[in-house]
């Protein structure tokens, strides 16, 4: 997959002001804020920043976080996963493998079959 690169003042450009501090300054959005929280219908979701397809409708429930969450992204390629030692904790961060873009976090899921939550 070709590899994305522009400047942060390209990015501030093309995105709006909540949608570059959520994914060029790892930013997060408040809970149950996102427009896709509740939505289950059939489709795929892409990447703001670079519409590279991310999840698939199939792999979406309803994690009750007030986040958007996925048991698996599309492939195993269209995700990177980075360790994240901010807030004393270590979390693993999720960027698109596309264009770099902060997706948010993976963590442990019992309830999924996948036993993950992005
Ligand atoms: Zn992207």
């Amino acid at each position: 997959m070709k590899k994305i690169n522009k400047t942060n003042e390209q990015w501030k450009c093309e995105l709006s002001p909540l949608e570059f501090h959520i994914t060029r300054e790892g930013g997060t959005e408040a809970p149950f804020s996102n427009k896709f929280v509740n939505h289950f219908e059939n489709g795929t979701y892409q990447c703001v920043c670079c519409r590279a397809d991310l999840f698939i409708s199939n792999h979406k429930y309803n994690s009750k976080t007030g986040w958007p969450s996925y048991n698996q992204p599309i492939n195993e390629n269209v995700l990177t996963e980075i360790e994240d030692k901010s807030l004393g904790i270590i979390r693993t961060e999720i960027k698109c493998s596309n264009c770099d873009a902060h997706l948010g976090h993976v963590f442990p899921d019992e309830s999924q079959k996948t036993g993950r939550r992005y």
